[in-house]
């Protein structure tokens, strides 16, 4: 069998690496139109910050190893310019230009996607680029390298996103413009101010719900001009703004595409011609979770899909179940991921369904060292499971792939409850988080819990707010009577039958139980999901891009002394941090400074605290998930 690969990447390489595992005597041809195949195209960003320091770690195995450990020929720096389907044959240009004819028995096609070129006047200078390949990531370096120090990342998806950071972090100052009123499509907006306010803390300006209308030449300065009429100087601009299919060769060779450009192929991966597969960035695939098409262009499919594909070569019954479009970004000191649809997708499909929110701890809460994250699980009137979104410091990753796993198999939110996962403090809690929003969801489900969302509250509803009042002092809900859920029992006298409540209280346990005990008690009563920090995610505070927190030299004013008191919070769950933050402060001579050690996410709270009590953060560190900040005490005569 002499098998011939468009494209010697991800879907294209890791099928000729399989088929020649299968079939010792397959002729296998690989041909690349670029200088690399198998690198990691995902690592690239990661390059320019020096995360991933050695660029050759980028290069997962040289053309000469792989071509000798696999016996396949190479053919880099060599484009196919057309395929004959009725003569199984395709047209090459090789490095030196001429054109040659190449036959084949089966035919892969995986020549991914490109990203998509927008018609801006001004695009072409040559500060504006993008990051695809490797001589992308050289060419960007070589800008750093000659004194580029302003840049600006259009687009705030996943690339973009992963370019923003690791250039924030090479010291550049970055803005970001990005056309939606959110950053990452693949989370609904409430989700996405986590992401936002990381990109935020790490420097990285965010222009966002704007739309760039020009590059405009000004001397020798490049501008990046705005619908407003707003001008962002650049001296680096990153263009990523989404991708397209390439699917160019198979169109041409009559071979059936899709409503977007997408090749379309059946559950073993095969095109309108039974001899011609397809893979990856380039392919339309099933949407198991409504039953149509849909495109997901991701690593993790594509590599499956070219394993899939030399299966099926060889003979064996390989079939591609679909793509649920599990994704997962690192964004500063969070990480953001996410399966499934959207709730913003479901709003404009039509279709109805439930969500609810949590906000676990990654581990249990006396094991220090974890860290709150969020969780919005979507789901059918029925329960069947639509997708997750997950947020945080620590343990997102984790647990968006178990609600993967379930979609994958079936599972409805019901079963998330009961999933049997493995425990032990310094890991989650005897209830992991994702048996917790099962358990949430499946009280909705059944009526035990009646909840309301911080974006749709009913009209004329009176809010009691079940938190402790120094968990109010930080962060207050507009109109809300506060009655602690300690209290309630003796205190439902002061309320009335016949109005309707809603509860809040800091993440919605507290306001679960409240209103268990009103609704026993004979209320209409109904929680808000999520409580107060799902409130919040609507209220977003305005974001004021700050430069990453530097290391306080040790003779500067507030270097830590041996004897300032020390309060660590870590391992406390709401309200134990601001509640101890308050009785500790409050033993303190006006003045005097705490060193306080604390979750990251813990920070909003903390400033939101001493805004409102008039203390003063005298510096704040961020280290994996600790907070350190040293807080002085509110002096008698102002300073
Ligand atoms: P590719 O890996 O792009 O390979 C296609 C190859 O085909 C290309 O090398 C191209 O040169 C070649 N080709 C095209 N046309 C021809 C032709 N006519 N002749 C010869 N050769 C041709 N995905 C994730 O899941 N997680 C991540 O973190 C992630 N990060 C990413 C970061 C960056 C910067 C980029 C660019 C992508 C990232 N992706 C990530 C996406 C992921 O890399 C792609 O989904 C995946 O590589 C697609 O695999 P593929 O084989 O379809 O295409």
């Amino acid at each position: 069998m002499k098998t011939l690969i468009i494209g010697g990447v991800a879907a294209g390489a890791g099928a000729a690496a399989r088929l020649r595992r299968l079939d010792e005597d397959a002729e296998i041809i690989l041909v690349e139109r670029g200088n690399y195949i198998s690198y990691a195209n995902c690592g690239l960003p990661y390059h320019l910050s020096g995360a991933i320091p050695k660029r050759d770690s980028l290069l997962v195995i040289s053309q000469a190893k792989f071509s000798k450990r696999f016996n396949v020929d190479v053919r880099t720096q060599s484009m196919v310019l057309s395929i004959d389907a009725t003569a199984k044959s395709v047209q090459i240009q090789g490095p030196d230009g001429a054109p040659y004819t190449e036959t084949y028995d089966k035919l892969l096609i995986a020549t991914g996607s490109s990203p998509i070129h927008m018609e801006i006047p001004g695009i072409n200078d040559p500060r504006i680029t993008q990051l695809w390949t490797i001589p992308d990531m050289d060419r960007i370096l070589q800008k750093i390298d000659a004194e580029a120090k302003r840049a600006v990342v259009v687009g705030a998806g996943f690339i973009g996103i992963e370019v923003a950071e690791n250039l924030a972090e090479k010291g550049l100052d970055v803005t970001m413009i990005e056309l939606a009123p959110q950053v990452l499509p693949t989370l609904d907006p409430e989700m996405s101010t986590f992401a936002a306010q990381s990109l935020s803390n790490l420097g990285v300006s965010l222009e966002l719900g704007h739309k760039v209308t020009a590059f405009v030449k000004a001397d020798d300065a490049l501008f990046v001009e705005m619908e407003n009429g707003t001008r962002i100087p650049a001296d680096l601009v990153i263009m990523s703004v989404g991708v397209k299919p390439n699917s160019e060769l198979a169109k041409a060779a009559g071979l059936e595409v899709g409503p977007r450009g997408h090749i379309i192929v059946n559950e073993k991966l095969q095109t309108s011609n039974p001899d011609i597969y397809a893979a990856g960035d380039a392919i339309e695939v099933v949407d198991p979770i409504f039953g149509g098409k849909t495109a997901i262009p991701l690593a993790g499919p594509a590599n499956k899909q070219g394993r899939m594909v030399a299966d099926n070569m060889v003979g064996r019954h390989s079939t591609y179940p679909g793509s649920y479009g599990a994704a997962v970004v690192k964004v500063g000191n969070i990480t953001a991921a996410s399966v499934g649809y959207t709730e913003s997708k479901l709003k404009k499909m039509n279709v109805p369904y439930q969500k609810i929110y949590t906000h676990p701890a990654s581990q249990a809460g006396y094991y220090p060292g974890g860290a709150q994250f969020h969780i919005k699980l979507i789901f059918s009137l029925e329960g069947k499971i639509f997708g997750a979104q997950m947020v945080g410091p620590k343990g997102v990753d984790k647990r968006l792939d178990v609600v993967s796993v379930a979609m994958q198999n079936g599972m409805n939110v019901r079963q998330l409850a009961g999933l049997e996962l493995a425990y032990a403090p310094p890991f989650n809690s005897a209830k992991d988080p994702v048996n917790f929003a099962g358990m949430v969801a499946q009280n909705v489900l059944d009526g035990d819990s009646e909840i309301v969302h911080s974006d749709a509250l009913p009209e004329g509803a009176v809010a009691i707010d079940v938190r402790e009042p120094e968990e109010i002092e930080v962060g207050p809900i507009p109109n809300a009577l506060n009655i602690p859920l300690e209290s309630l029992r003796g205190r439902l006298h002061e309320l009335d039958k016949k109005a309707n409540y809603i509860v809040f209280c800091q993440v919605g346990l507290r306001g679960y139980i409240a209103e268990r005990i009103m609704r026993q008690h004979g209320f209409n009563v109904k929680n808000v999901s999520g409580g107060y920090l799902t409130w919040k995610m609507f209220h977003p505070a305005p974001l004021t891009p700050r430069k990453k927190p530097t290391a306080c030299p040790t003779a500067c004013a507030c270097a830590i002394s041996a004897d300032m008191p020390t309060l660590d919070v870590r391992a406390m769950a709401c309200p134990g941090p601001v509640v101890s933050l308050k009785k500790k402060m409050e033993e303190l001579a006006p003045g005097s400074r705490l060193k306080l050690l604390a979750q990251t996410t813990f920070e909003p709270d903390l400033r939101a605290w001493s805004a409102s009590t008039g203390n003063t953060i005298v510096s704040l560190q961020i280290q994996d998930t600790t907070l350190e900040a040293i807080v002085e005490k509110k002096r008698l005569i102002p300073r």
